[in-house]
Formats: structure tokens, C-alpha cells, sequence
């Protein structure tokens, strides 16, 4: 690829092989990840790797540097199996950007504010340049809720909307009062699974609280109600959800 990075955020270019033809379009889905690795260097080597068959188009240090790895036109491979809102080749369909950090195995270690700031510098760059809305800036946890977990509870979501990224709600405080979880059935689940689906979520309505539906409320939590990450539709959980919905654009 070109010796210059695509976005001015960018201060250097790290090439992966691990890129294609995209084969759907409009690209309109920005996906954020966490790289999961020991280090900044294991996670470019590995991201670099033709064995590896991963990459993603940037990755954000922790000291905020921001490399590109991938032409932001070409199709990386950074999201896998996973689904949303009806798009299942999300590669196709979206930009990656991989955030240094240990993640879940590594004790989720904070975002340092350096990388927070340029995470949120180059998702309004690549949000602004390929035209992609605010509610379509999604962690990986959310399009394959059954198989990852990252950017984690620890991204801080939140900041980045007062920035003007992402979409989000105050998430409604937790208190007491109904809740479903595994193993419950009926037509109030039909509708936790009809809502989950409606935001977005690759969830058939089934009616029964299966593992599935667990693994979707928990993503939704990680992302919008980090505070408790359980699984369990508590009503802080499904009145943030209804929230959300109704702040949707074209909705409320
Ligand atoms: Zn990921």
C-alpha cells in the first residue's frame, strides 16, 4: 500500500497482507476491538501475519499513536462470524480498528486518555469521511455477541458520545424490580428478544431465554450499561434499551 496513511490521524503504516475485495456495499459499520495481546508489537506482528489471517484497517497505541495497517477501501479481516441489523459480511461493510489492550485475559487493564482521545480523533475522521452514522459505530462484542467480548466494559463508551461518537443513552440507574433470565419463556421475553433484534442484535425471537438471547443482553450490557455485566434483563437494562430504540434516528 501507499507509504502515507489514508487518515491525517495516522502517523505511520504497518502493511498487512491479510486483506480482499469487499463485496457488498455502502461501507457503513465502524467496528472497535481490543487487540488482546501482551503488547502493541506481538499485536502488529500477529496482525501482519499471513497465517494469522487477521488485520484491521488501524490500531491505536496506548501512548495514542495510530497506525494503519489495511487500505481503508480493501476488506480487512478483523470481524469474523457475526452479524447486524441484517448484514452478515461485515467485513465487507465496515472499518476495524484495533485498540492496544490486554482485554479480559490481561485483567482489563484502563484505556490510558491518550488512546481514548485518538481513538475518538480517528472514529471522527472515518465517521465523517465514509458517511457512517453514529448508531453503526459498534464494539466486535455486539455483532458476535456468542464468541467475543472485546473492546470490554471497561471502553469507556461514554466519553466517547460526549465527543459526539456513537450512540448511547444515560444508561437508567439499577434498582430493584422484575427481571428475566435464563431459562424464563414467554411473551415478555418475545419482546426483550423482539427489541434486542430491533436495535440491532442478531437474535431470533424465540420466546425462551436461551443462551443466546443471555449472550445478546449480555453485549448490549458491555456496551451501554457496563455497571453490571450479567446477562440477566434487569429493568435498568431493558428501560435503557427502550431508550436507545427511541433515540434512534427516524424514531422518538
Ligand atoms: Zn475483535
Amino acid at each position: 500500500m501507499k507509504p502515507n496513511p489514508e487518515s491525517p490521524l495516522a502517523t505511520s503504516v504497518h502493511p498487512s497482507p491479510n486483506h480482499g475485495e469487499r463485496r457488498s456495499f455502502p461501507v457503513d459499520l465502524l467496528i472497535l476491538h481490543y487487540t488482546g495481546m501482551e503488547s502493541a508489537a506481538a499485536a502488529l506482528q500477529r496482525l501482519a501475519n499471513p497465517v494469522a489471517e487477521v488485520s484491521a484497517h488501524y490500531v491505536v497505541l496506548e501512548d495514542g499513536r495510530v497506525v494503519q495497517m489495511v487500505p481503508e477501501g480493501r476488506r480487512a479481516w478483523h470481524a469474523g462470524q457475526g452479524s447486524w441489523a441484517g448484514v452478515s459480511d461485515i467485513n465487507s461493510r465496515s472499518l476495524g480498528i484495533e485498540i492496544v489492550n490486554g482485554g479480559h485475559a490481561g485483567g482489563l487493564p484502563a484505556y490510558p486518555e491518550a488512546q481514548v482521545a485518538a481513538v475518538i480523533d480517528l472514529c471522527r475522521d472515518l465517521t465523517e469521511r465514509w458517511s457512517i452514522p453514529a448508531h453503526r459505530v459498534l464494539a466486535h462484542s455486539d455483532i458476535a455477541p456468542e464468541r467475543k467480548e472485546d473492546p470490554g466494559e471497561h471502553f469507556p463508551w461514554d466519553r466517547l458520545a460526549r465527543a459526539g461518537i456513537g450512540h448511547w443513552v444515560a444508561p437508567t440507574p439499577i434498582r430493584d424490580g422484575r427481571f428475566f433470565s435464563e431459562g424464563d419463556a414467554g411473551q415478555p421475553i418475545e419482546a426483550l428478544q423482539a427489541m434486542i433484534a430491533l436495535y440491532g442484535y442478531d437474535l431470533p425471537v424465540t420466546g425462551t431465554f436461551d443462551m443466546r438471547t443471555k449472550a445478546a443482553v449480555t453485549a448490549f450490557q458491555r456496551h451501554f450499561r457496563p455497571v453490571r455485566v450479567d446477562g440477566v434483563a434487569d429493568a435498568s437494562t431493558i428501560t435503557t434499551l427502550r431508550d436507545l430504540l427511541a433515540a434512534l434516528p427516524g424514531r422518538g
